[in-house]
């Protein structure tokens, strides 16, 4: 079995603990009603079967097979449960030992250890459900004693009070750190995963966070939205010519004004080395050739020089294809935008052009 949480986890120890309980009891009141003389049941020939012992196990036989069927997952009853168990089995405790009189001085302690037994086992992990289930018993079996083995009848119940006490302290603390643990951990993992979308040397989205942005656009059910692919012109010049750190540092300052050109709401991808991809949601045509327009003079504004694209300009620059995308149909927009951006070098470089248009623009 496999859990998606911690909760999870929680809830799955909270029902198997219910079970636990539910089994224990209803095997105790089978074996007391049914069985031979036990030490909880110790007077041959009188009738266990009280009301309350019979009233325990048809609750805990049907509790056992809900429990056990039953795919929702409750996480209060239990404590209900353990009081009205514990409440049963006192009263169960009462009529058996007025119906066995004095007979044996045992029976209140021995009863009292099976109700402690059934606690600790099913019960360590929830101090208050084990209080429940116990505390009528203790209070009915020093009442029925008239306080005369109060030492010993104190001692039964404190042993495992105080044991079950520390025993949840330590649980706490272990299930608090394991808590902060998981929580690190997702925390972490949310981390790398936004990480994983983005592009470390320009800060924008990579193909991942593309991929990622697509399914909530299309979620959102926009109709006019646009692919724009824009590619340094001669950036491989500038490389050979300036050094490639110069070239990584022309990059980022290219990225940072297209971010800087487009809405907020835009998203703006890394799409490969010197290749970037702008897709605007609800948008016109109108629109993103301006958009497109913007950033080509944003980016040639930056004045980064560059001697080695003269037929050009003395600056880096860039051209660009822009394209509908129609319905959800990414790939074939990025088709189309990539020949026109393809256009838009053919006929010169620094340009834009609009797929399946003839030249829209030349700046
Ligand atoms: P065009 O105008 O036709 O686009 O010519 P171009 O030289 O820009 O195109 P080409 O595809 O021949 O070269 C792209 C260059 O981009 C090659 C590579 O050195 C450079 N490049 C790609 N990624 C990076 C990067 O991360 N850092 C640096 N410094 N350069 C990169
Ligand atoms: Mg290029
Ligand atoms: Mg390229």
């Amino acid at each position: 079995m496999t859990f998606h949480s911690y909760d999870e986890l929680l809830r799955s120890k909270h029902r198997l603990s219910m079970l636990l309980f539910f089994f224990l009891n209803s095997a105790s009141s089978l074996f007391i009603m049914n069985g031979p003389v036990t030490m909880a049941n110790p007077v041959p020939g009188s009738s266990a079967r009280t009301f309350p012992l019979v009233a325990i196990a048809i609750i805990c036989i049907t509790g056992l097979l809900l429990s056990f069927f039953s795919k929702k997952r409750h996480t209060r009853p239990l404590e209900i449960c353990s009081i009205t168990i514990g409440l049963l089995w006192a009263w169960h405790i009462s009529l058996r030992f007025h119906s066995i009189g004095e007979l044996d001085s045992g029976y209140l302690q021995i009863s009292l250890l099976t109700i402690f037994f059934i606690s600790a086992i099913a019960l360590s992990d929830n101090f208050l459900a084990f209080c429940l289930h116990a505390a009528p018993s203790s209070i009915a079996v020093l009442f029925l004693d008239d306080f005369l083995h109060i030492l010993q009848i104190s001692f039964t119940i404190a042993l495992p009070l105080i044991g079950l006490s520390l025993h949840q302290l330590m649980i706490r603390r272990s299930d608090a750190f394991t808590k902060k643990l998981v929580n690190n951990l997702y925390n972490e993992r949310e981390k790398f995963s936004d990480l994983s979308m983005i592009d470390p040397l320009s800060g924008l989205y990579n193909r991942r966070g593309l991929q990622n942005k697509l399914q909530a656009i299309f979620s959102q059910g926009n109709s006019s939205n646009y692919v724009m692919l824009l590619d340094i012109d001669h950036f491989k010049a500038y490389n050979d010519n300036y050094g490639h750190s110069m070239g990584d540092q022309a990059l980022v300052r290219v990225a940072t004004a297209i971010r800087d050109a487009v809405r907020s709401r835009d998203i703006v991808v890394r799409y490969g080395g010197e290749e970037f991809l702008v897709l605007m949601a609800n948008v016109n045509q109108e629109y993103a050739m301006h958009m497109a327009e913007r950033i080509q003079r944003r980016v040639e504004g930056l004045e980064i020089p560059h001697h080695f694209n003269t037929d050009v300009s003395t600056h880096v620059t860039l051209s660009a294809g822009v394209a509908l995308l129609h319905n959800t149909d990414f790939e074939a927009a990025v088709t189309s935008a990539d020949s026109a951006l393809y256009r838009a070098k053919s006929i010169g470089r620094n340009n834009i052009v609009y797929a399946w248009e003839p030249i829209a623009c030349n700046s």
